[in-house]
């Protein structure tokens, strides 16, 4: 499935496949075009090949080629809808070229589509460089997962494959992507984390001159 929308309340979302979900006027397509992340979070669904069959967002094909993105983006009148988002099964900065590529071409016929990217904050080292400047004028929102309040409880959680430093790279990347695009946030999930880690994460929003989100349990 690539792309979908989000149905369902907070915290118990389904995922519909955009054929399937009729009238989108308002809606958010999410697009799901790469199941590869750099990290294997203890929470991900993705820890055994049956789970990640299973999901309906899983790739069995591979991944999408940016032209087939695009057709399926043909489709549909983006005029209506609320936001695109690039999220998935995945992580969605391990294919940001692509990504880039699929929105310069669907800005073409719509200039004014407001487009989100939900990340782990690691592509300045996937590409071992800085990268934010390929998000001006792409992205309205970078939603990064903030995921904990320290360095070794994130690194716990996400087991990056870029190790304890990891969350230092997320947090430089937040401020560095801040100066291209209008609206970054850092997000934590409730319930899992308890309200005291919660603050601690908020001041450290505060200091880095973004937004904490904290959302329900559920990233896809
Ligand atoms: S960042 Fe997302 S896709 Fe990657 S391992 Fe964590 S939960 Fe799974």
């Amino acid at each position: 499935m690539i792309l979908y929308t989000v149905t369902g309340k907070p915290g118990s979302e389904g995922y519909l496949d955009i054929a399937k979900s009729g009238d989108l006027t308002g809606k958010n397509i999410y697009v799901n075009m790469t199941n590869r992340c750099p990290c294997s979070c203890v929470f991900c669904l993705r820890h055994t090949k049956e789970q990640c069959e299973s999901n309906t967002l899983w790739l069995k094909e591979g991944e999408p080629s940016v032209e087939a993105v695009l057709a399926e983006f043909e489709k549909y009148d983006l005029s209506v809808i609320g936001e695109v988002v690039f999220c998935g099964f995945g992580e969605p900065t391990e294919r940001l070229y692509d990504v880039c590529a699929v929105i310069d071409s669907l800005k073409k016929t719509y200039p004014d589509l407001k487009v989100r990217i939900n990340t782990v904050g690691l592509a300045n080292r996937i590409y071992e460089e800085d990268v934010t400047k390929e998000f001006e004028g792409r992205f309205d929102t970078v939603s990064i997962s903030l995921n904990a309040p320290t360095a070794e409880e994130f690194y716990e959680l996400t087991r990056s494959r870029y190790g304890i430093e990891s969350y230092e790279a997320i947090k430089d990347f937040a401020v560095k992507v801040k100066r291209y695009v209008p609206n970054v946030v850092m997000s934590v999930v409730d319930e899992v984390m308890p309200p005291e880690k919660i603050e601690i994460c908020r001041q450290i929003c505060e200091q880095l001159g973004v937004t904490l989100r904290v959302r329900p349990f559920e990233r896809y």
